[in-house]
């Protein structure tokens, strides 16, 4: 897709540190310089986040996190965060479907689950809401 900076680091018009690579799928090092060996996970294939993937593409996507994490675990990491932003309020920034994956160490010390404070709803109005069966 035109514009669109993850696509052109798959298709190379873009650098990028490549970490994996296989027929739909890239995995790269996150920009950022946030976190130690923060990668993204993307589809080849553009869509632009979870909401808007097909079925085929989210697999292919999903196999992929799991072969990147794996190889991290046997570098000698001891667990991994992935986090997924979808649409701008949950704070999705490119628009290009990517999952991160941040590799974590024992005592790290490094906050990747962000503490959530904000409910006001009790738990049986919200599953009157959202339940789906
Ligand atoms: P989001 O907020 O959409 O979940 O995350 C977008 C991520 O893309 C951010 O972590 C940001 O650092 C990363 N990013 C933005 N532009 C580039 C780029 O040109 N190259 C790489 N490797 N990462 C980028
Ligand atoms: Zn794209």
């Amino acid at each position: 897709m035109d514009n669109c900076i993850f696509c052109k680091i798959v298709s190379g018009e873009l650098p990028g540190y490549k970490i994996y690579e296989d027929e739909y799928t890239f995995a790269f090092l996150d920009i950022a310089k946030d976190i130690d060996g923060h990668t993204l996970v993307v589809p080849k294939k553009h869509c632009r986040n979870v909401l808007d993937a097909d079925d085929e593409t989210l697999a292919h996507v999903a196999k992929t996190i799991k072969t990147v994490a794996n190889h991290y675990m046997s570098l000698g990491y001891d667990g991994i965060n992935i986090l997924n932003a979808n649409e701008a309020c949950a704070q999705q920034t490119v628009f290009h479907l990517h999952f991160h994956i941040i590799p974590r160490k024992n005592d790290d010390g490094v906050s990747a689950w962000p503490k959530l404070e904000c409910a006001t709803a009790d738990l049986e109005e919200m599953w009157n809401k959202l339940k789906m069966i």
